[in-house]
């Protein structure tokens, strides 16, 4: 409904920790697919594979741009027809 407000809403939760309040994202795990802290690195993700999430981010906005101009290509697609 109010897609502006979500995004800023999800720029919040991807820069902390869901589980550790106040701890910033700044790995993520592989074995999860989840963006973590770094307690979580040793507690609920010990042992598994873990990014950096400098390494990660570049290929997430690659992957959102890409995402969002196929949704801008395809709309006027369907208007068309
Ligand atoms: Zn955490
Ligand atoms: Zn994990």
């Amino acid at each position: 409904m109010l897609p502006v407000t979500q995004g800023e809403d999800q720029d919040d939760h991807d820069n902390y920790c869901r589980v550790h309040k106040g701890e910033t994202i700044k790995y993520y795990c592989e074995t999860c697919n989840a963006p973590i802290c770094l307690p979580c690195t040793f507690l609920d993700h010990k042992g598994h594979q873990i990014e950096e999430i400098k390494n990660v981010r570049d290929s997430f906005n690659e992957v959102s741009y890409t995402t969002t101009v196929h949704v801008i290509k395809v709309e006027p697609h369907f208007i068309a027809i």
